[in-house]
């Protein structure tokens, strides 16, 4: 179908909740997509960073290919082979102790909420089920992740919202001004994505460690877009120096494929017991063979080269001095470029979209999240078109 015929199918047929970029894509080889009439487009965008290892990489293929040829679903309450493989490497790699697994983002964080919760009134009682969240913070589209989501734009028509939630800046005072007797947790994204990949400070982040074993808060972690080596480790948090009690996962994990979830230390490992917590899909059999072969690919290598080509792609934008961006930030390749007053982060994106590069928003700024594995050659295509289009 041509892009036309597909636009007004969608329009007819589709709930129109998103505002698309008029560009059908297709297919795709790494960092390079094509849309219907075979226009190639660079992807500094990765879908949403879940295109870790680039689009149709062989493993990929081959990991999925092999596991729908023997089993493409069972339910959980028998045992298979992928997910417990994919716990036991994310555990290893994480210093965490065990795994859930689900089917997205919201779904992690909606784990590791009930997880603080029943922590604490098991330990404590009722009346202890407030969790601390950040201003600017993006915790996910359901009822409760929207509750915790510290942005007020999200806040609206939805009402009734979970309570519970209560929202500080990101610094040590204003956590302790809400900090009452009925908190149990707190939850922070350590790169804060879609509000601006704006990197919280370490001081603050140990501060906020101290804080949670000071009081037995539990110290959640919202890694859905931070994870897997988005940023240069594994997770975000091993370069923050800090182990949180649960962590949540997401977009990148399966290369592509549906998968969330979350894990836990040793001292929240027990927490849930058969019956309190569950997922019809989650740990699929398909998409943890997937998140198998992300992982084999993603080794430590390939992460230690993740910081160093988000320093390349920084330094390179930096030095466009392109007169409608402002400074970058980030960490690894989750990079955030400052727009200059009164130009549209948003016009600017659909400009680089149309332009044949993918690009992403973020607060009131621009974001790149490239394929993990994305090339030197790919990065500079990229940043050519950059530099013609914003020039
Ligand atoms: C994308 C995102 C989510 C939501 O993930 P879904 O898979 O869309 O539910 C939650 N937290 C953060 C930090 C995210 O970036």
């Amino acid at each position: 179908m041509t892009f036309e015929e597909l636009k007004e199918l969608d329009s007819q047929y589709v709930v129109q909740s998103y505002g698309r970029n008029p560009i059908a894509i297709d297919h795709g080889q790494g960092a390079a997509l094509y849309d219907v009439e075979g226009r190639e487009y660079i992807d500094f965008a990765s879908g949403i960073g879940v295109l870790s290892v680039g689009t149709a990489n062989s493993k990929w293929q081959s990991a999925i290919t092999e596991q729908v040829g023997k089993l493409g679903h069972i339910s959980n309450l028998f045992y298979t082979e992928p997910y417990i493989r994919l716990a036991e490497k994310l555990c290893t790699r994480s210093g965490m102790a065990s795994a859930f697994f689900g089917n997205s983002g919201a779904e992690g964080n909606e784990g590791i909420i009930k997880l603080a919760r029943k922590y604490s009134w098991e330990k404590y009682g009722e009346g202890r089920g407030t969790i601390i969240t950040l201003n600017r913070s993006f915790h996910g589209r359901t009822i409760t992740t929207l509750a915790a989501t510290g942005q007020d734009v999200f806040h609206q028509y939805f009402f009734p919202f979970t309570e519970g939630f209560r929202r500080a800046d990101p610094n040590i005072d204003s956590v302790q001004q809400v900090a009452g007797d009925d908190v149990c947790a707190i939850l922070v994204e350590l790169v804060q994505g879609e509000g601006g990949v704006l990197p919280l400070d370490p001081d603050f982040v140990q501060a906020l460690a101290n804080l949670c074993a000071d009081r037995d808060w539990l110290f959640l972690v919202d890694e859905v877009q931070t994870g897997i080596g988005r940023t240069g480790s594994l997770f975000c948090f091993q370069q923050y120096g800090i182990q949180p009690d649960a962590v949540s996962f997401a977009k990148g994990i399966a290369g592509g494929l549906p998968m969330g979830g979350f894990l836990v230390n040793e001292k929240c490992k027990k927490v849930f017991g058969p019956g309190d917590h569950a997922s019809t899909f989650g740990g699929n059999p398909v998409s943890a063979a997937a998140a198998c072969a992300v992982l084999d690919i993603l080794d430590d290598e390939t992460i230690t080269q993740v910081k160093e080509k988000g320093e390349y792609l920084r330094n390179a934008i930096e030095a466009l001095n392109l007169p409608c961006l402002g400074k970058t930030r980030g960490m690894g390749l989750m990079i955030g470029a400052e727009v200059a007053e009164g130009v549209s982060n948003k016009e600017l994106c659909a400009k680089l979209n149309q332009a044949g590069l993918l690009s992403l928003t973020a607060g009131p700024g621009l974001r790149f999240l490239p394929p993990l594995t994305i090339t030197k050659d790919e990065m500079d295509k990229g940043l050519a078109i950059l530099k013609a289009t914003l020039s």
